[in-house]
């Protein structure tokens, strides 16, 4: 059974997040491996661990590429409206 998110995290999915993959991994399969296929570098980033949480579905504010990329949208927007 999947561990459940801590009550006061809010999980929400990356809108730079093509594709992503969970798969077992580590010996005897104990760890949990997320292939995540970034829109933003176009690159597959993994996440491994026992409990993984990549940012990518759970908190993308965390991630320097979205950060970098959702500034560069902002300063577009910013820019057609003003
Ligand atoms: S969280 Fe970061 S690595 Fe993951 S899809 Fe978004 S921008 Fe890419």
């Amino acid at each position: 059974m999947e561990p459940r998110p801590a009550a006061n995290v809010r999980h929400r999915r990356c809108p730079y997040l093509e594709q992503i993959l969970k798969e077992r991994a580590g010996p005897f399969g104990m760890l949990t491996r997320y292939k995540a296929d970034c829109h933003v570098d176009r690159r597959t980033h993994r996440f491994t661990g026992r409990h993984p949480v990549p940012p990518c579905i759970g908190e993308p504010e965390t991630c320097s590429l979205y950060r970098g990329e959702h500034g560069v949208e902002d300063e577009r927007i910013r820019r057609y409206t003003d």
